[in-house]
């Protein structure tokens, strides 16, 4: 894969390390390639950030066939381009392009790709602890054909933003509420392919949550609405007496690599992680007997966050006296310590940008 490189003429200024929130400024490239069914992915270009141009009839606006990846680069003390585990990423772009009926990737090209756009980026890096260069890969389907079907011609696209810390006073514990009315994903659905569809059909969830003063929701599954699956968009952890549980990958959870990599570090403590669907009456259970220890939510964007309060119906379950427990601060500080290099990576999770 050969990638053209056209240089914006009027790079942007950039906005200081405490004014940066979520996904809110972009740098000054992007990259760009495109499919078509008749001779694959072609034209690979790093070109200025900016709008793009498509069909009004393009399949992406009408029948939602996108898919996305959320990622991010460090900066280690020495200087180095730090990036966690972004094969996986790749990996499972792929598996959600299978699902949405889209074309998969090459992920050394990709990989190529990616270093070659944050070298040239390298200055939008934020440094301050807790700052990242967010990490935006995403596929659209760019037919201008209204018939319902699976595109011919794509577009690839990486764009960058670097975030501020997700955590400026610290990691506090957040208020969920319990789903009752809708659900996430069903066996069967898209539910574990990182795809747009997916968040629009949790808008709702969310507004309501947040209508009723807590942060998030936390999704029940679908047939017998009782088992515990996601934190919003984040996986969900839940620690009872001394045993960690999340629930197993069955059909319906999105394959965090966060959760993965939780899962990964706590076996390595020798701490016990069990993949179990857990129902969200013995969560409550457990609550009363004192026996829930912590509840966490995993995810890219913030590693990890801590849950202090589920609200079910009308009770309330606690965890922890809704502080931060000792198990979610050691992985926060585990992993982002591995990530922006202040620790050694015995896990080999860490790319770095030469
Ligand atoms: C992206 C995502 C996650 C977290 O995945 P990470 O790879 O850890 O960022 C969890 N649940 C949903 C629904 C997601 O879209």
């Amino acid at each position: 894969m050969n990638i053209k490189v056209n240089k914006s003429k009027n790079l942007k200024e950039k906005v200081k390390s405490s004014q940066l929130g979520f996904g809110q400024v972009f740098t000054d490239h992007m990259f760009k390639i495109k499919y078509h069914s008749d001779k694959g992915w072609y034209n690979a270009e790093i070109i200025p950030y900016g709008d793009i141009s498509l069909s009004p009839a393009a399949t992406v606006f009408h029948y939602g066939q996108e898919t996305f990846e959320g990622l991010k680069a460090y900066k280690s003390k020495s200087g180095q381009i730090r990036l966690f585990r972004p094969r996986e990423n790749f990996k499972r772009l792929n598996k959600s392009n299978q699902r949405l009926c889209m074309p998969t990737v090459n992920i050394d090209d990709m990989m190529k790709a990616l270093k070659q756009l944050i070298k040239l980026e390298e200055s939008w890096i934020p440094t301050e602890e807790g700052t990242s260069l967010y990490i935006r890969p995403f596929v659209i389907a760019t037919n201008p054909y209204l018939g319902v079907k699976a595109s011919d011609i794509y577009e690839l696209y990486i764009i960058l933003s670097p975030v501020g810390s997700y955590y400026k006073t610290g990691l506090t514990p957040t208020k969920i509420l319990v789903e009752e009315n809708f659900v996430r994903a069903v066996k069967g659905g898209t539910g574990t392919a990182k795809a747009g569809g997916n968040y629009a059909a949790s808008l709702q969830s969310i507004k309501n949550a947040q209508d009723k003063g807590c942060n998030q929701v936390l999704f029940l599954d679908a047939i017998e609405r009782r088992y515990v699956e996601e934190i919003g968009t984040s996986n969900a952890f839940f620690k009872i007496d001394e045993v960690v549980y999340t629930p197993p990958l069955t059909g319906t959870i999105l394959p965090g690599i966060t959760r993965a990599s939780v899962i990964e570090l706590l076996k390595s403590k020798k701490i016990e992680v069990v993949e179990k669907r857990l129902t969200i009456e013995e969560i409550y259970q457990a609550s009363l007997s004192g026996s829930l220890k912590e509840i966490f939510a995993t995810g890219t964007a913030a590693v990890i966050s801590p849950i202090g309060e589920l609200i079910w119906n009308d009770k309330s379950i606690v965890a922890n006296d809704r502080l931060i427990g000792p198990i979610s601060q050691l992985i926060y500080e585990q992993i982002t310590d591995i990530q922006v290099g202040n620790i050694d990576d015995p896990f080999n999770w860490i790319e770095i940008i030469e």
